[in-house]
């Protein structure tokens, strides 16, 4: 059995998160999708909201668990007997910042980071531009997924 951990912040869990999610899932047999508390980052949606949001997604999907973590991602990792991490890369700007975590999480345990490339119509989405889109009064319903929903 092969299990997997996606984490990020999904603040909010956008269609190019969740294409990354459903493309590991005929990778992995288990994917453990991982909403991180980050200090410096409180969050337009809160944590558990943001749990609700991807579980509803998935509800009814044994292959998928959702959770919320606090700490080292490898740690979250080994609690759940995961192999590996998986990453979205959109750009040459996500691959620097994505080398330098999976080089340090590969120093500190067995653990493989796993990098799926952006769709290529959903690599302009982010979390960042989906919130300045509603902070600014503008609907951003079609970047966050639904259900039983082509992405
Ligand atoms: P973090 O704060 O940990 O970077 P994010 O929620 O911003 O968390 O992103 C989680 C992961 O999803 C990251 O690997 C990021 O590169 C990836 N990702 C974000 N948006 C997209 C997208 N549109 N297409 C593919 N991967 C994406």
């Amino acid at each position: 059995m092969r299990t997997a951990v996606f984490p990020g912040s999904f603040d909010p869990f956008t269609t190019g998160h969740k294409d990354i999610a459903d493309r590991a899932l005929k990778v992995f047999d288990t994917l453990v999708i991982a909403v991180g508390y980050n200090i410096n980052k409180p969050g337009m949606v809160s944590i558990d909201d943001r749990v609700k949001q991807i579980a509803d997604l998935y509800d009814g999907n044994p292959k998928v668990k959702v959770e919320a973590y606090a700490g080292l991602t490898v740690d979250f990792a080994k609690k759940h007997n995961a192999g590996f991490i998986v990453r979205g890369l959109r750009e040459v700007k996500d691959f620097e910042y994505e080398r330098n975590l999976a080089d340090t999480n590969a120093a500190i345990s067995d653990i493989e980071t796993v990098f799926l490339i952006a769709r290529p119509d959903l690599g302009f989405v982010s979390s960042s531009m989906v919130r300045e889109l509603i902070a600014n009064g503008y609907d951003a319903s079609r970047f966050l997924p639904k259900k039983h929903q082509a992405l």
